[in-house]
Formats: structure tokens, sequence, C-alpha cells
């Protein structure tokens, strides 16, 4: 495996790859939803990229980006094990100019949800996201369904520009418990992650209350409230794959998601129904 901390080196080898390329954009701190982006990639494709770059302009003040976890050494452990081909892991310096061109996520998409509580935290996605297309060059790029919400809108950056690449997404990965894999769940002592369990739990019910015939969203997010009388809920919301709103669950073309937060921690899941 090459580890490549420059643009330049790594557009060299990216020129010297014959075959298709498959990239997987992360911010570190590897777990297992991870790996399974990078299999994905590895199934698919000739060569995979994986870059690993705590990207600032994603966090608004106040959030997390210094304590962010960082895990340089065992994350190049974990990709060299996965059978990564090259790992890039620039410095902010390398990515971010001064006064640069700026991308913008939808008015709409961008801007609802995880928009509405992070405002501006889907214009930094998406500019890095693009930085990083326009260096690596991939034939397909992997995203996970757990930010369903981030996957619409690099979907539609993909097909707003015209890039000539594939967004493949990928099921969300979780512990035995039901847990979703997140770099954060590290912050969460394990009286948290117990209280933590009550998102995936809640889901599992949505999901069954569904296949049982309850299709009408308030209902069903009234119970999955109650079912997270202990953590803090910011959202539960029913939306169509288009992230609108609807009053009632339509098979094939619903996602159900939640925003919590446990502690100091937020944590955020959904399942496609
Ligand atoms: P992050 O490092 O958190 O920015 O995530 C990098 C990529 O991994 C994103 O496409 C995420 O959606 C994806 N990802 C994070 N957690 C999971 C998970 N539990 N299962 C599948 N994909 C995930």
């Amino acid at each position: 495996m090459k580890v490549v901390h420059s643009v330049e080196d790594l557009r060299q080898i990216r020129r010297e790859f014959q075959g298709s390329v498959g990239f997987v954009p992360t911010m570190g701190a590897l777990h297992k939803g991870h790996l399974a982006l990078i299999q994905n990639s590895k199934r698919e494709n000739d060569h995979t990229v994986v870059s690993i770059f705590v990207n600032p302009t994603q966090f608004l003040p106040g959030e997390d980006l210094d304590s962010y976890p960082r895990r340089e050494e065992a994350d190049k452990k974990i990709c060299e094990i996965a059978g990564v081909d090259t790992l890039f892991m620039p410095k902010i310096s390398d990515i971010y100019r001064e006064d640069e061109v700026k991308l913008k996520a939808p008015e709409y998409l961008g801007y609802i949800l995880e928009g509405h509580r992070r405002p501006g935290h889907f214009d930094g996605v998406v500019q890095v996201v693009m930085k990083l297309f326009g260096i690596v060059w991939p034939d397909r790029a992997y995203f996970g369904k757990k930010d369903a919400q981030q996957l619409r809108i690099i979907e539609k950056m993909a097909e707003d520009l015209f890039l000539p690449l594939k967004i493949v997404p990928v099921e969300t990965v979780r512990e035995d418990d039901g847990l979703a894999l997140s770099s954060r769940n590290v912050y969460l002592s394990p009286k948290e992650r117990q209280k933590a369990l009550s998102i995936a739990r809640s889901l599992k019910r949505a999901s069954r209350l569904v296949m049982s015939g309850e299709l009408d969203s308030l209902k069903i997010k009234d119970e999955m409230q109650n079912m997270m009388s202990e953590i803090e809920v910011e959202y539960i919301e029913i939306v169509d794959r288009e992230f609108r709103p609807i009053n009632r669950v339509e098979l094939q073309n619903s996602i159900i998601l939640v925003a919590a937060r446990v502690g100091k921690t937020r944590l955020i899941d959904n399942i496609w129904i």
C-alpha cells in the first residue's frame, strides 16, 4: 500500500493506474462501516483509493473538530490489511487555498434536517468531496447510507455537475446490538452507549410497524419518540427519497431518520423502507 500526502504524488500515482478506480473518502478513525465501503470498492474496481481527511469546513464553530478522533497509525494498518492500494492523507493546506471558488449545497436538500441543525455543514461537504474527486478522479465513489442526506446530496452533485463517475451507496454496518458504527461512538460512556441503543431499537420498531401495515407517519414517530425518552431527540422525520416529509410511509420510497444527543455526543441513524 502506498501512503501519499501530497496532491501531486497522488496525481502521479493516479496517472499510472490501469483499469477502474474506486474511491472511499473518510475522516479516519476507521471502523467496520468504513471497511464495508472499502470491500465494495475492492470488489468492483482494479484499484482502491481511501482518503483520510478531517475536513474543517464541514464542522461548525463549537463542534468537535479539535477533539474528533484521530488514529493515523491504526488507520494505516487497517487499510493495509483491507488491501487498499493507495491511502491519501493530505494536510489542510494541501487541500484549501485562500479566497477560493466555493460550491454550495442545494438550497432545499442542503438546509433541511442535518443542514438545518448544522447550517453550512453540507457546503463544506460538497466543497471537499468535489476537490477529492478532482484529485482522485475515480470511476466509482462509495458512500454510506448511514449518512443518508449526505449521500443524496453527493449523488445530486454528481448529477448536477455531470461528473463522469458513479456514486455507490453502501448499507449501514451495525454492532451486534444494533448500534450503527460511527467514529463518534468512542465519545460514549458505557451508560450512554446503553441509552444510545434506543435509537436503533426505535428504527427497528418503526420498520416492524410498517411491515405490519402501520403507514401513518405521526403514529410511527410518536412510538419512536416514546422509545427514546431517555435521550435528547433532535428530530425524527419520515421522508421520501428526495427528502420531502411524507404523512404516510411509501414502501420502497421512504427513509426514517433520527438525530439525537446522548450526553454531549450527537448521533444520527436511519432506516430505508
Ligand atoms: P466519516 O469518516 O464518518 O466521514 O464516514 C466516511 C464514510 O463512511 C461516509 O460515506 C459514511 O457514510 C460511511 N459510514 C460511516 N459509518 C458507517 C456505517 N456504520 N456503515 C456504513 N457506512 C458508514
